[in-house]
């Protein structure tokens, strides 16, 4: 049946303030978008949805967006950990993608979405490569997604990464019912010359699109860049005019107050990872004083490679400890964790009408089943949603007003088949890597 019209019931929390909440209300889908939110019996008089969700123990709001991952490497998912940062990445990781085939790679970002989807994240953003196939992954499952071809400034991949983010502009920007969006993908200050980043700037330029890229994520790399060019990587990105263009930065660990000023000043919205820089022991991004300068700060997983689960629940818990031990325990409160994962990452990826329910936004709503015993008793459900909730509690989730998961079934993605296959590809990877074989 086609549910172009879908009324769901419940508690709602819109995301639009934090003294928003109806504790017995309903929100109208019809077309994609939404129609309706307020209390019960609030959809317009006469209007009769196809289909219909929730109840008294459901919780409805905005899907979670991930502001940074690299969809792919749940290829690589507990394949490496626990070692020293740099033998993590030059002795398992980077051998092992060297091994990826762009079918591996699809299947790899089915698998990333399907675990998205199973813990209410509606958006991702997503840096790799054969990003045609992650493309066609993003379509075929009803996912939303911002999506750029990673690019390494020097050596003899650079001229194929460039031609291929151009590929990708044309051929997937505004695609799949306008679910996908491109950007172009310098990977980071220390991978990419500014001579190269000039050219990936004015590419973005050419085509009207944002610049997805990595900054300041360790002090290695500030030290390091800082050394070579005389400048912090932030002030060196101001220096050959990235921020000319809307920019999304990952990590932003090693800022100080003036690069703060900075990020402020244009509009440069950053993704924080904070499950990831705990793990590869980055460091605090000091969060909290961005957001009170006026940053815009979204959330994101990194890789299944670094984190190693992709449920933005947890990550909103780990954000919000962070700044709490860093910053004293009324740092990064529960709302505004939430707000990171929704309505501010939407404003860090100039995604519009996105992030909060609201009429004439688009349809991407999650609902959560608040009937178990780790929910109760309910004296604050934004607390319970930061602190106790995971991504599991998760029970329908509705992109674009499109019914991809109901009582957790996924109905887009064959999930049996999915993990069937990544787990075959991925012995299939570690034995080419022992044969020492080259892949085509
Ligand atoms: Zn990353």
């Amino acid at each position: 049946m086609d549910k172009n019209k879908i009324l769901l019931k419940g508690m709602v929390l819109p995301m639009t303030g934090p003294k928003d909440f109806f504790a017995r209300g309903e929100v109208a889908i019809e077309a994609g978008k939404i129609l309706s939110v307020g209390p019960e019996g609030s959809a317009p008089q006469g209007w009769v949805p196809d289909a219909e969700y929730g109840g008294p123990d459901f919780l409805i709001m905005p899907g979670l967006i991930n502001g940074h991952t690299h969809a792919g490497m749940t290829l690589l998912r507990s394949y490496a950990d626990d070692l020293p940062l740099m033998e993590w990445l030059q002795e398992k990781v980077w051998p092992f993608e060297a091994k990826l085939t762009s079918d591996d790679i699809y299947w790899g970002t089915k698998l990333c979405i399907l675990e998205m989807i199973l813990s209410g994240t509606t958006t991702l953003v997503d840096m790799y490569f054969a990003m045609h196939k992650v493309a066609k992954a993003v379509d075929e499952s009803g996912f939303r997604a911002v999506l750029s071809r990673g690019m390494v400034g020097t050596g003899p991949a650079t001229e194929l990464a460039y031609n291929q983010s151009k590929e990708l502009i044309e051929n997937w920007h505004g695609k799949a019912d306008g679910r996908i969006k491109v950007m172009v993908a310098p990977h980071a200050p220390y991978t990419c010359p500014p001579d190269f980043l000039k050219r990936a700037i004015k590419l973005a330029e050419e085509y009207g699109v944002g610049i997805n890229t990595h900054l300041a994520e360790t002090k290695v790399e500030v030290d390091d860049i800082t050394k070579q060019y005389g400048k912090s990587p932030i002030r060196l990105m101001e220096e050959v005019g990235l921020f000319t263009r809307p920019v999304v930065a990952a990590h932003c660990v090693h800022v100080d107050e003036q690069e703060i000023e900075l990020l402020a000043k244009y509009k440069v919205g950053v993704i924080h990872n904070p499950e990831s820089n705990l793990k590869l022991a980055s460091g605090v991004s000091p969060v909290t004083r961005m957001l009170e300068a006026g940053v815009t700060v979204g959330l994101g997983t990194d890789s299944a490679c670094s984190n190693n689960n992709l449920d933005l629940f947890g990550e909103m818990r780990s954000a919000a400890f962070l700044q709490k031990v860093s910053c004293g325990s009324t740092a990064l409160p529960a709302y505004q964790a939430l707000e990171l994962a929704t309505v501010q990452g939407a404003k860090a990826l100039g995604l519009e009408n996105l992030g909060q329910l609201k009429p004439g936004f688009k349809a991407d709503v999650i609902l959560l089943n608040m009937h178990q015993p780790h929910l109760y008793p309910r004296h604050d459900v934004v607390a319970h949603l930061v602190y106790a909730a995971h991504g599991s509690d998760v029970q329908t989730v509705i992109i674009d007003g499109n019914v991809v998961m109901e009582n957790r079934q996924v109905l887009t993605i064959d999930s049996e088949k999915i993990m069937a296959e990544v787990q075959s590809r991925a012995e299939q990877i570690k034995e080419r890597l022992t044969a020492g074989t080259e892949q085509s």
